[in-house]
């Protein structure tokens, strides 16, 4: 997150620790996947399913936030999240207390040290990171853009340039086509394509 806020020079606010991340997470991938992951060690999926444990079905999940699951959801449909929507799995901490919060603070994983991590993840609208996410999307998006339209411009410049090579060549050829000898000299390969006289006569 840091890198994102010193590309875009956009201040990384104070986590509201309000919890709706400890009770309403959608990794980014399948949870057979992550069933996967963590089997072959990957210290993501493995820390994910130390904490984690997944809600029967998404209307369980819709009591914590329903506009987010909705939106999650949308993404799946969109084909943004790369989850098919059968697929998708909400999940809620099993160290999360309504009154005393993160009963597990001062040893949380890194995952929960890290969130958001990225500005697409999605999030709950009263999240601290909200506005965080969506400013650095748009600073992003308008690099692209910027990038986008640089590589545009170098491209036209490019054409300019070769043009005029093209036709300073041209511009070369014509003030030698009477002399064969000259040409031959200059442009020697051509003298194989036409090695009596010149195919500009
Ligand atoms: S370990 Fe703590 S911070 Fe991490 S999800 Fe659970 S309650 Fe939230
Ligand atoms: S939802 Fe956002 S503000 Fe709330 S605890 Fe999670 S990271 Fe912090």
């Amino acid at each position: 997150m840091e890198k994102w806020s010193e590309q875009f020079n956009i201040p990384l606010p104070d986590c509201a620790q309000c919890g709706t991340c400890c009770l309403l997470a959608t990794p980014s991938v399948s949870y057979k996947k992550l069933l996967e992951k963590a089997a072959a060690g990957d210290q993501f999926a493995r820390d994910f399913f130390s904490i984690f444990i997944p809600y029967k079905n998404h209307e369980q999940a819709e009591k914590i936030c329903e506009s987010l699951v909705k939106r999650t959801i949308k993404s799946c449909i969109d084909g943004i999240n790369k989850i098919p929507v059968e697929d998708l799995v909400f999940y809620r901490c099993r160290h999360y207390h309504y009154k005393k919060q993160c009963l597990i603070y001062e040893t949380r994983p890194q995952l929960c040290r890290d969130f958001p991590g990225s500005p697409f993840v999605l999030l709950h609208e009263n999240c601290a990171f909200y506005q965080w996410a969506k400013d650095c999307k748009k600073a992003y998006n308008k690099l692209k853009e910027d990038i986008q339209s640089l590589k545009k411009q170098k491209k036209e410049l490019e054409d300019m340039k070769e043009q005029k090579r093209f036709e300073d060549l041209l511009h070369r050829l014509k003030n030698l086509k009477d002399n064969d000898s000259r040409f031959m000299l200059i442009l020697p390969s051509l003298s194989v394509i036409s090695p009596c006289s010149s195919w500009l006569k």
